[in-house]
């Protein structure tokens, strides 16, 4: 489970299998934007435990999205370090899963196809691109991966002929086509209305329970952090730094609507709100606003 960190734990957590899977030491990250400095992380440490489930939530701006970027490595701390699967995150890990909101599916391949378009650019290249390649491997994998998120009997439809959620399955399909031990999510389910949501998360911890890889999940929803995750980060406003970091104590199996009319849902959903920052130009919170989060819990 996170942890802000306790110094000493440090050097221990590295080793041996006790491990956790990412760590984040004290990572401070700033970008440059046309000559001005933009701190986008300040002295965020955290461990995740292997096999968890764990969301990020604050405000637009906070440095969710960035603190995936260092774990996948296509950015580096300014200062601090970042681990991942024990070792330090120095360059891009290829076996670190990365859903987006946005699915990269490619409009001309089939399900089938675009969920085997990581292992056929991992294997061979361009070549390999052009759906000819028959590695058994490989299609047995792609079978796994569409089959885990229920997308069998449609292999062989395009993307244009999906509705909102079979997408989205897809793109899952692609990321567990590829992906090690670490799964990294940017607010997958963004896009869809709210009863896909619900469908899509029940669906994931589905996939969870029966894979047990640990999940980082970046969310703006409260709700759906609540109720997929073991513990739920908040984040202050940039430049972000852990605020909380709020056990998730509702039991499993998870159903992602009951667990909405768990008294226990509404108390923790109250301690998430209270500490969250407003977006940036809110308006002063009221106590309209303060009441907000026990309605919110009870629709
Ligand atoms: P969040 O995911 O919480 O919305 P981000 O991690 O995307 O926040 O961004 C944190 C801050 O860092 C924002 O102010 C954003 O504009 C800035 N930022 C992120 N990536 C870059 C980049 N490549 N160049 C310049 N600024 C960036």
């Amino acid at each position: 489970m996170p942890q802000a960190t306790p110094a000493d734990r440090n050097d221990v957590a590295q080793t041996g299998a006790l491990a956790p899977a990412i760590s984040l030491h004290e990572v401070t990250k700033h970008f440059y934007k046309r000559g001005t400095r933009i701190t986008a992380l300040s002295n965020v440490s955290l461990h995740i435990a292997r096999g968890s489930f764990v969301s990020i939530v604050g405000p637009s701006g906070c440095g969710k999205s960035t603190i995936l970027d260092l774990v996948v490595g296509t950015e580096r701390p300014s200062s601090g370090s970042v681990y991942c699967g024990g070792e330090t995150v120095s360059s891009l890990r290829v076996g670190t899963g990365y859903l987006t909101q946005h699915d990269t599916l490619l409009p001309w391949r089939s399900v089938e196809q675009n969920v085997r378009l990581p292992l056929d650019i991992k294997s061979g290249g361009l070549a390999r691109l052009t759906g000819r390649t028959s590695d058994p491997a490989a299609a047995e994998r792609v079978a796994w991966a569409i089959n885990l998120v229920g997308l069998k009997g449609f292999e062989h439809h395009l993307p244009d002929e999906l509705s909102g959620g079979m997408r989205k399955r897809a793109a899952l399909a692609q990321t567990l086509v590829y992906a090690g031990e670490t799964v990294l999510m940017d607010e997958p389910f963004g896009a869809l209305d709210f009863q896909m949501r619900l469908l899509m998360q029940a669906e994931l911890l589905q996939i969870w329970s029966t894979e047990r890889r640990t999940i980082v999940f970046v969310t703006h929803d409260i709700e759906e952090a609540i109720v997929l995750s073991d513990e739920v980060v908040i984040m202050s406003r940039r430049p972000g730094r852990v605020r909380d970091i709020v056990p998730i104590d509702l039991p499993r199996p998870r159903d992602p609507v009951n667990a909405r009319f768990d008294p226990r849902f509404h108390e923790l959903y109250q301690r998430i709100w209270n500490q969250l920052d407003p977006p940036e130009n809110a308006p002063p919170r009221t106590a309209a606003h303060n009441g907000l989060s026990a309605r919110s819990a009870r629709q």
